[in-house]
């Protein structure tokens, strides 16, 4: 049996899509860990350290850890004890990236599952860059994203 889950991403910031795969898994593993990754080639809005305290902030359920990590998801699994890597998929255009990824990963280490969770209708349109871009010009974003990431986003955009 599966027990503990890392669900990695950006997270720059969270949103409600995000937190939804995130309830979803920790009723699925005993212990998950939502991990910031940190060595991306990304334009970041936050620094990792403003992502975790916004994530931290967000959501409070006992079996889910947040953290940050740099270097390989794989051995940042092995290291963690973990067993399986969780991934949403929002729509198709998700799925050839996430694909290519999953086999990568398999490659690396046979033993560490990928499992793919399909977004909630209610938020498949939603991404953090739609996010910040709406908030940079000032739109609502009050549904789709928790308090602490509303926040920081209005600060971030002095709004
Ligand atoms: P990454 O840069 O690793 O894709 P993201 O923070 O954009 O990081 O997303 C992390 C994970 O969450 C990815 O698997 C992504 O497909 C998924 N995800 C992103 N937005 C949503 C959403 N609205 N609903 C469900 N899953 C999502």
């Amino acid at each position: 049996m599966y027990k503990i889950a890392v669900y990695p991403g950006s997270f720059d910031p969270v949103t409600e899509g995000h937190l939804d795969i995130l309830k979803r898994t920790s009723k699925m593993f005993s212990k998950v860990i939502m991990a910031v990754v940190v060595n991306q080639s990304k334009d970041s809005l936050f620094t990792i350290e403003e992502r975790l305290d916004i994530l931290r902030k967000s959501i409070k359920l006992d079996n889910v850890e947040f953290d940050s990590f740099d270097g390989l998801l794989v051995d940042y699994v092995r290291q963690k004890k973990g067993d399986v890597i969780i991934r949403g998929l929002r729509a198709t255009t998700d799925f050839e990236y996430e694909f290519q990824m999953a086999h990568t990963n398999k490659k690396l280490a046979g033993d560490i599952e990928t499992m793919f969770i399909a977004a909630d209708n209610r938020y498949t349109f939603v991404s953090s860059n739609t996010i910040k871009e709406v908030a940079r010009l000032g739109g609502d974003i009050a549904c789709l994203v928790p308090e602490s990431a509303l926040l920081a986003l209005k600060k971030k955009f002095n709004k």
